[in-house]
């Protein structure tokens, strides 16, 4: 059996005045492996425990496979949990780790076959004797796997489970992971703050920030078009690029937008999406590259719908397979606090819930994220002094851009650069994305 698991309007607080969780709402279908995705401390474990039935429900409705579920015991709902810490028991061996919960579910029935078939599933047969103490981490994870697969539960729950292990093991247990849910065809909900280990993961990802639902797709659909700058920041790396800028459109000229001192002109004739930015005229904007939107190389070799700039070389990244080159083409980055700042500061809930939201609330909530505070920072628009400088972690330079290892570039050297306008992102001031549209759906073929 497996289970759908929706969440209607879920909030959670742990002390007065503190939503963790705030007004989330998801629909996990039978056999879907959902990925819970967020900076730590935005609320995804509290979301799995409220899942499990480990921590109560403040508000909102938790229906599993349609029935109201808010206050069904843990263990009426038939699910099997994994964390990143193993928790198995010191004094008990592989085989037993396993087999208990099966006793403690019918201690009449022998657990031996089920725990047998298991292990020759995960291929851990020659672990079974050992104990915790005997095994390496990976073989740990294996055992922990294995005792939550045994009980042949209604979904997995996976709390950061790799996340104790080298990079190496990480990528295999990964792979493991995704074999055996899929084999299995068990709803899985799996909570990590690795937006890579999402995106190979998630039959889709659910971004969460400050306990605020920011969007939920498939890799693909939040990667393409992310609805906001922090999911657009969140997810990929080398992190997209997010320049401040203003938006020029003369009624007798070419569309620009100012990037301090370059513009990129919006190639004739216009695509909708950017006639859509004509409105936008005097405004400060966002614009959002991804590294694969620009591109080293004269600009007399530009395609339509390219533009060229120049950057000044400020450092660069050997990755062995390309190199990252940080540029600065004299533009400000926009900052996204959650992802600069060790974690976002703690909010309070919001006031008058009682007596319904306000029209304030309900524009906020339309506008999708602002109710965890600013997605992005902006100091006064317009704003042309000093160069602040580069938060704490971050390189210097406003634009990174990848190319080929064979590519000599040094420190200061004045670099041509084109940008190809086909994979622009611009984002209002509130970090809501506004090209490509915020109407257009996700056309791909998935
Ligand atoms: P994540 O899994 O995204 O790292 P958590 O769900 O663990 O986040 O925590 C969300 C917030 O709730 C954090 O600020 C955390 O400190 C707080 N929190 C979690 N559990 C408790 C608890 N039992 N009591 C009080 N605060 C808690």
């Amino acid at each position: 059996m497996t289970r759908a698991i929706e969440l209607h309007d879920v909030s959670k607080s742990y002390t007065r005045g503190t939503r963790v969780v705030d007004g989330l709402s998801l629909d996990i279908a039978p056999g879907e492996f959902l990925v819970l995705l967020g900076p730590s401390g935005c609320g995804k474990s509290t979301v799995l425990r409220m899942i499990a039935g480990l921590e109560d429900i403040d508000e909102g409705e938790l229906l599993l496979d349609g029935e109201y579920a808010n206050h069904w015991q843990p263990s009426e709902r038939g699910m099997a949990m994994v964390f990143q810490n193993f928790a198995l028991y010191p004094n008990m061996t592989g085989r037993d780790n396993i087999g208990f919960p099966l006793r403690i579910e019918d201690p009449g029935a022998d657990p031996a076959p089920r725990v047998g078939a298991t292990a020759r599933m995960l291929g851990i047969e020659d672990l079974l004797d050992r104990f915790p103490s005997q095994l390496s981490g990976g073989e740990r994870q294996r055992v922990a796997m294995g005792r939550a697969i045994a009980r042949h539960p209604s979904a997995f729950l996976m709390d950061e489970p790799l996340s104790n292990l080298d990079a190496k093991l990480r990528n295999h247990l990964r792979a493991e992971i995704s074999r055996l849910t899929r084999e299995l065809g068990v709803t899985t909900v799996y909570v990590t703050h690795d937006q890579a280990e999402a995106m190979s993961l998630g039959d889709r990802v659910a971004v969460l920030r400050g306990g605020v639902l920011q969007q939920v797709g498939t890799p693909r659909q939040v990667y393409a078009l992310p609805r906001n700058v922090f999911t657009a920041a969140f997810i990929g790396t080398p992190r997209i690029n997010l320049l401040r800028g203003l938006v020029r459109a003369p009624l007798d000229g070419a569309m620009t937008i100012s990037l301090g001192k370059q513009a990129l002109r919006l190639p004739e004739p216009l695509c909708l999406d950017h006639q859509l930015l004509r409105v936008q005229q005097g405004r400060e904007v966002i614009v959002g590259l991804r590294s694969e939107a620009v591109r080293i190389a004269r600009h007399s070799s530009a395609r339509a719908g390219e533009a060229a700039i120049t950057g000044l070389v400020e450092h660069v990244e050997f990755q062995g397979h390309e190199i990252l080159v940080h540029f600065d083409t004299g533009s400000r980055p926009a900052v996204v606090p959650d992802l600069e700042a060790p974690r976002p500061a703690a909010r309070p809930a919001r006031r008058r819930r009682r007596e319904g939201p306000t029209v304030l609330d309900r524009l906020r909530e339309r506008a999708g994220s602002r109710r965890a505070g600013p997605v992005v920072v902006l100091e006064h628009p317009g704003d042309t002094g000093p160069e602040p400088a580069p938060p704490e972690g971050r390189l210097p330079g406003d634009l990174v851009v990848r190319t080929t290892p064979d590519l000599r570039l040094h420190h200061g050297m004045q670099v041509p650069l084109l940008v190809d306008l086909a994979h622009l992102f611009v984002f209002d001031q509130q970090g809501d994305r506004i090209c490509p549209s915020p109407d257009r759906l996700p056309d791909l073929d998935e």
